[in-house]
């Protein structure tokens, strides 16, 4: 059974995303950040909607990926 839970939340949306603990899924082209109305940061994995054995919210930071695709880096 696959359970699914939040990646990482947060009451201080003042912190960047940028410095959040993604570990390998903050350069990852299947990762979406996701803010809630209140505010809380998730982290979401897209290739769980087609892999089940990738979490929807997988726990950070992840550090080791058979899914991770390294995204383009900008100049
Ligand atoms: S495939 Fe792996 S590294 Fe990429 S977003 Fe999902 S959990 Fe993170």
């Amino acid at each position: 059974m696959t359970s699914c839970y939040p990646a990482l939340v947060t009451h201080a949306p003042d912190i960047p995303t940028s410095r959040m603990p993604l570990g390998l899924c903050a350069n990852c082209i299947h990762a979406r950040r996701i803010t809630s109305d209140r505010g809380s940061l998730f982290l979401l994995c897209e290739l769980s909607k087609t892999d089940p054995q990738f979490e929807k919210y997988p726990r950070l930071p992840v550090l080791s990926c058979s899914g991770y695709v390294q995204a383009k880096q900008h100049a």
